[in-house]
């Protein structure tokens, strides 16, 4: 069945990834985006409207014409360090406008929302992999940003029957479009996966390792990288979830395995047939030593299937992505 879905960053990576799958789907997608990091081209399905969400005005005059069934919000600031240097911006970009959104919504009488949470919220989970009733404890502000939303979410997910909500958390996302039409596309890309390919790229003479000195095995922080078409199906469950009634709820999006820098580095050197040049430097501020995620909740309740768990695979579209640009 058709359903009208608004996705706010819809331009943006994760979000036109999703608008990508939700229009496979059959789904009826406005984006609505500021631009600010996302682009017009990477909008592959539905209606694109260009817009702010502190512009309230724009925003209701859109959900009033639009009507949508669910709203998923992907629009917000994401690099970690840049939240360590620029709190404010954070808490403006990523809670105050997520509350702006939610208050538009309960005006127009939309009650189903999907939301773009993150395992910065953990902060240094005290065990690995992290489940959903791990405490919240972000370190970052960019963590404690989207941490507020959640319990912002909650209460308002108390407060009144005819809201309810699903939260991904999500480990950290790469790669890109099998067929190489979307894909990460920031002016500045600061994420390892990224940077590495265009080191390999030639774009920069050298990648830099950020802390040899953790408490890991080889030194270097674990992530879960996810596939983002694999995280992109996990929200297309979670909106079917909603829609069939099911109750306000949050998951965690990993494979439920890590990956060291050095790991990541050794994939992409072999991926790109390019030995790029590493230089191990001090920590970056604001990097928990391993973030993994137990997904077993979102297999379970939502029948989520991955099919993409393979770091090579994910390694190799970023790459394929990567190349094919300017
Ligand atoms: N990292 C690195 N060099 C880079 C970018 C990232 O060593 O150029 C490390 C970073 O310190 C972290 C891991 O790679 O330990 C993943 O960082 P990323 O920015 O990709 O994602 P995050 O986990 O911050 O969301």
């Amino acid at each position: 069945m058709e359903t009208k879905i608004l996705v706010t960053g819809g331009a943006g990576y994760i979000g036109s990834h999703v608008v990508k799958a939700l229009g496979e789907a059959g789904h009826s997608v406005l984006t609505y985006d500021n631009l600010s990091t996302g682009n017009r081209w990477a909008v592959l399905h539905g209606e694109l409207v260009e817009g702010d969400l502190a512009d309230r005005d724009t925003l209701r005059r859109v959900m009033r014409e639009f009507q949508p069934a669910a709203v998923m919000h992907f629009a917000a600031s994401i690099v970690v360090p840049e939240s360590v240097r620029e709190p404010l911006k954070y808490y403006r970009n990523n809670t105050a406008n997520a509350l702006n959104l939610l208050d538009v919504m309960a005006e127009q009488g939309i009650g189903r929302f999907i939301f773009s949470s993150t395992a910065a919220v953990y902060g240094i989970p005290t065990s690995i992999p992290v489940d959903e009733q791990a405490p919240l404890s972000p370190i970052n502000p960019y963590g404690s940003a989207k941490a507020m939303v959640e319990q912002i979410l909650r209460d308002l997910a108390f407060a009144r029957d005819d809201f309810r909500y699903v939260a991904l958390r999500y480990f950290n996302v790469a790669g890109a479009d099998g067929q190489s039409r979307i894909g990460q596309a920031y002016r500045e890309a600061t994420h390892l996966i990224t940077r590495a390919l265009k080191t390999a790229k030639g774009e920069s003479d050298k990648l830099q390792v950020f802390g040899t000195d953790y408490p890991t095995a080889d030194g270097t922080c674990i992530r879960d990288y996810i596939h983002v078409d694999d995280l992109a199906s996990a929200h297309l469950l979670a909106l079917d979830y909603l829609l069939r009634g099911g109750e306000s709820d949050v998951f965690n999006c990993g494979y439920g395995h890590g990956y060291s820098v050095r790991e990541v580095v050794d994939v992409a050197r072999r991926v790109t047939g390019v030995d790029f040049a590493v230089e191990e430097t001090e920590r970056r501020a604001g990097d928990p030593p391993a973030l993994v995620a137990d997904s077993t909740k979102l297999k379970g309740a939502l029948g989520w299937q991955p099919r993409h768990d393979d770091l090579e695979y994910i390694v190799r579209t970023a790459w394929e992505w990567e190349r094919q640009r300017q």
